[in-house]
């Protein structure tokens, strides 16, 4: 009867698989096309302090304009241009494109020259070898200087080979690069562990956050994260301020900065701009624009 029940759930599984490989495949070939065809572009997230509201930089993310289905989160691509090693390619090109749009920001904006750039880095584009030099190439031709410019990394990503990272960590901060350890506590380290590591920020994943006002518990975790972080010196980024009181829940425990849909989306180019102006978004709920932004 069991072997009869698994059969059966395999008849339904295999063609489930297929149409998954299948899908793959496509979006494989799709990718390929897409990072040789422009199709790429970047959104900004305002991150702000959060005693006062005051914006303090942004997050750039990736998003793909695909021709046929629209735009596409990166959340269902990035992993696919990790496998195929396309994310080199793609993470040069949102490194360059973002340090060149935040360039052009501060050489037309006084508000801009104390903002600073968050971009995210994968493991595989943490670990290849010239990483350093074509970063310091970035910065050269697009004229941002390193102290405005934050790598976001995961402790998985530094975990992996913590000795080399260790190494490159430094030679980053060299530069004079800001380091965050990003979607921190959904990994597998300690924070004792990560004082190895010359780091700058802790960002707390948003589901620590989403949950911290639903139970005394979760927000006792929280509060540890933040007191931790504090004690090794590091600063604090909330992700996923969705509400009014999970701002002031933050800033009762010290939490520094913050990011979230309750103050703004991310947003193309032109919004981030604004943003910066001071005027109110245009938009904040709508959809991406379907255009590749140029500042
Ligand atoms: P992440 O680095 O943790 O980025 C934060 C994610 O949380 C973004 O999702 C952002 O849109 C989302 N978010 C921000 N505030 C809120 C909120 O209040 N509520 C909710 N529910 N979500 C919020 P997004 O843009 O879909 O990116 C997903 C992930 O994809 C990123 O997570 C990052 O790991 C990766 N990613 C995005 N852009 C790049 C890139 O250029 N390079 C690399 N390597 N990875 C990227
Ligand atoms: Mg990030
Ligand atoms: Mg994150
Ligand atoms: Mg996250």
């Amino acid at each position: 009867l069991a072997k009869q029940a698994g059969y059966g759930k395999l008849k339904v599984f295999v063609p489930h698989m297929l149409d998954k490989a299948v899908e793959l495949m496509t979006l494989e070939n799709d990718l390929r096309r897409a990072v040789s065809g422009n199709e790429f572009f970047v959104e900004y997230q305002p991150i702000l302090s959060l005693h006062d509201s005051k914006l303090i930089g942004f997050e750039a993310l990736v998003r793909w304009n695909h021709p046929e289905r629209g735009v596409i989160s990166p959340a269902e691509f990035i992993p696919l241009a990790e496998e195929t090693g396309l994310i080199m390619v793609l993470g040069r090109h949102v490194l360059e494109e973002s340090c060149r749009t935040m360039s052009a920001w501060r050489e037309t904006m006084p508000q801009a020259q104390d903002l600073v750039l968050s971009v995210n880095l994968s493991a595989r584009q943490f670990t290849q070898s010239d990483l350093v030099d074509s970063i310091r190439e970035i910065l050269k031709t697009t004229g941002m200087p390193a102290d405005r410019l934050k790598l976001e990394i995961t402790e998985t990503t530094i975990m992996e080979n913590a000795e080399a990272a260790v190494d490159k960590l430094n030679r980053l901060k060299e530069l004079g690069i800001q380091i965050s350890i990003d979607d921190f506590g959904t990994g597998y380290s300690s924070m004792s562990y990560l004082q190895k590591f010359p780091l700058d920020h802790l960002k707390i994943d948003l589901s620590f956050v989403k949950r911290m006002d639903t139970t005394p518990e979760n927000r006792e975790i929280v509060k540890a994260i933040i007191n931790l972080a504090h004690n090794m010196g590091l600063q604090v980024i909330a992700e996923g301020v969705e509400k009014s009181s999970q701002q002031d829940i933050l800033n009762t425990l010290k939490c520094e900065y913050g990011q979230g849909f309750y103050f703004s989306r991310p947003v193309p180019a032109i919004d981030a701009k604004a943003y910066i102006i001071g005027d109110a978004l245009a938009e904040p709920e709508g959809k991406p624009q379907m255009v590749i932004t140029q500042v």
